[in-house]
């Protein structure tokens, strides 16, 4: 509530970042039926809807008390901005002003010694406490649920954003837990380093935010998940601190960081991590491939992911994706240029591969990916003679291109909610046996359930492993005008369904929150889940952590 703050309605600051293409009108009525004009806008912040705030008599001096009268507020604005995430339906309630669940009250401690205070002022006075780091979650992560008490109290995390330190020699560096990611790659740069965890939120994600919920960046093929780069972290719970040791690996029982990564503010508020850091790399690559279909795409990547030659960063998309960013690039991009000329408007897949480091080290892994690629088989075993026996090269125009557009998903958006258009993304993630009927079933799906409003369904692979990857759905429809809420609620429903069914996870990245509760018991079966609520009793015991998220009450 201190720093530089999005709009409420939608996607970074008011003004900023691109809008739609001028063709995009003409594709949006030949795709979804919508007519391309601007048919809702967001209410004003002054006519959202707010009941009064009611934290309990006595909490708010408390709180006060605590961290200062300043920085403890329940103004209108203040409450608006801490009452949702950035996920469709949090948008769609927002820009209708539908704000009646927002927190009673915004505290923003200083420092671990008062988060630790407000945590034990909310237990006594009975209220909820939610805490929000960027406030990018898409899975209701930060939506104020109230559980069994009557107030909700947002804990913003906008005040512990210092760099505590950073060990140049040990490549580490010891943050708080608001910072967020452009500013702390910006204190790191001064070192000659960075953290290189580049979600697509980047703009606004806290490092906090990220480890609650074990993201993935872009390039996590590369530098890993940020499960992998949190070395030690600092917590502080409603029963006390838990601090792990900040030691490289650690054979003393289970990993107690890792009961913290992605707890999701349901154990208490993280407050401090140290992080394993890497150089600002002398050399970045970025090209594009195309292969003649998602599924020779698939193999190549598991082959080379198999063989230790996966780039950093590797994005392939299916056909549908790659005809809409095609489509979308308009008549003077870059990758559709190369994409239509090697397309010769045959379906293909669109892979974006990515290598940073050192000059000679990104020659060399790249010199060594390339080959593989070339020689790529087709889905049926055969080279893929039609392409030139591989896949296709687009060249560095096409990468360049996807690297600079890589934040602008989210600013688009919003221009497509003006126009009507119902747009979502879910992820997903299986073995590399797994990954076609997945892909398969999770599209079906989707088209079933928005069968009124014949959707634009597309799909990426843009995390590698050894034995598997991530899916990542983008969904576009025409909005149900009656309800839209309700329309969208069934198609994930659908697509959920679906991904239990094939034994994938929920979510390779997007966290739990609230909305995937229907399926995460089913994935950790009934003693895991009772495992999971039993460390929740004891770090919680009143249950005023984040209640609602990650385990049902
Ligand atoms: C446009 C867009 C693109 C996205 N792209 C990606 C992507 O590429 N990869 C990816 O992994 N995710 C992505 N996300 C999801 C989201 O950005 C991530 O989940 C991110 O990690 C959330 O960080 P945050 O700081 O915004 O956390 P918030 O949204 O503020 O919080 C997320 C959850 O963590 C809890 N929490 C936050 N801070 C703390 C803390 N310090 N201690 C304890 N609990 C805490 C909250 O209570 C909440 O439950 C995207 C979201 C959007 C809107």
């Amino acid at each position: 509530m201190l720093r530089r703050e999005q709009k409420f309605w939608g996607w970074g600051e008011p003004g900023a970042g691109p809008g739609l293409p001028e063709h995009a009108g003409g594709l949006l009525r030949e795709w979804l039926g919508v007519s391309g004009a601007v048919v809702s806008e967001p209410v004003a912040l002054a006519d959202v809807r707010l009941p009064p705030p009611a934290a309990p008599a006595g909490l708010r001096a408390a709180l006060e008390r605590i961290v200062g009268a300043e920085h403890v507020r329940d103004d209108h604005a203040t409450r608006v901005r801490r009452a949702a995430g950035k996920s469709y339906l949090d948008l769609l309630a927002m820009r209708a002003g539908a704000c009646e669940g927002a927190p009673d009250v915004v505290v923003a401690p200083g420092d671990h010694a008062q988060v630790q205070a407000v945590l034990h002022a909310c237990a006594e006075g009975g209220a909820a406490v939610i805490p929000f780091g960027g406030g990018t979650s898409v899975v209701g992560g930060v939506a104020p649920e109230r559980g069994r008490w009557d107030a909700a109290v947002s804990l913003d995390l906008g005040r512990l954003d210092a760099v505590l330190g950073v060990d140049v020699r040990s490549r580490t560096a010891r943050v708080q837990a608001g910072r967020r990611l452009p500013e702390l790659d910006h204190a790191l740069a001064a070192h000659g380093l960075r953290l290189g965890h580049v979600p697509q939120s980047y703009e606004w994600a806290t490092v906090g935010g990220c480890a609650a919920t074990r993201s993935a960046g872009q390039a996590s093929t590369g530098f890993g998940r940020i499960d992998e780069l949190v070395v030690g972290l600092r917590c502080a719970t409603p029963a006390g601190e838990l601090a792990t040791l900040s030691a490289p690996a650690s054979a003393a029982g289970p990993d107690l960081r890792e009961l913290v990564l992605g707890s999701e503010g349901t154990l208490g508020v993280i407050t401090e991590l140290t992080l394993r850091v890497r150089p600002v790399p002398a050399a970045r690559r970025y090209e594009g491939w195309l292969f003649r279909s998602f599924e020779a795409g698939c193999e190549a990547l598991r082959a080379l992911a198999q063989a230790e030659l996966a780039p950093d960063v590797a994005r392939l998309s299916d056909e549908d994706e790659t005809r809409t960013t095609l489509a979308l690039a308009g008549e003077g991009g870059a990758v559709r240029r190369a994409g239509l000329r090697a397309l010769g408007f045959r379906p293909g897949s669109l892979l974006i591969a990515g290598w940073e480091g050192e000059p000679d080290d990104v020659a060399r892994r790249r010199r060594a990916a390339v080959k593989r690629l070339r020689a790529s088989r087709g889905d049926d075993g055969a080279p893929t003679r039609r392409w030139g026996g591989g896949a296709v090269p687009l060249g560095r125009g096409a990468g360049e291109a996807w690297r600079a557009a890589r934040f602008a998903g989210p600013h688009v958006r919003d221009a497509l909610l003006d126009r009507g258009v119902l747009v979502e993304t879910l992820e997903t993630a299986t073995s590399w046996t797994g990954l076609p009927a997945l892909h398969r079933a999770v599209r079906d799906a989707v088209a079933g359930a928005l069968a009124a409003t014949p959707p634009v369904v597309g799909c990426h692979v843009s995390h590698l492993y050894p034995d598997g990857a991530s899916l990542y759905f983008t969904v576009l429809a025409r909005r149900d005008q009656d309800d839209p809420a309700g329309q969208w609620r069934s198609a994930k429903r659908a697509a959920g369904d679906a991904i239990a069914a094939a034994g994938a996870t929920i979510t390779h990245h997007h966290a739990v929150g609230r909305d995937h509760l229907p399926w995460v018991a089913a994935e950790h079966g009934p003693l895991g889940t009772d495992l999971l609520r039993t460390l929740k009793l004891r770090c919680d015991p009143a249950g005023i952590m984040n209640p609602g998220k990650l385990l049902r009450d």
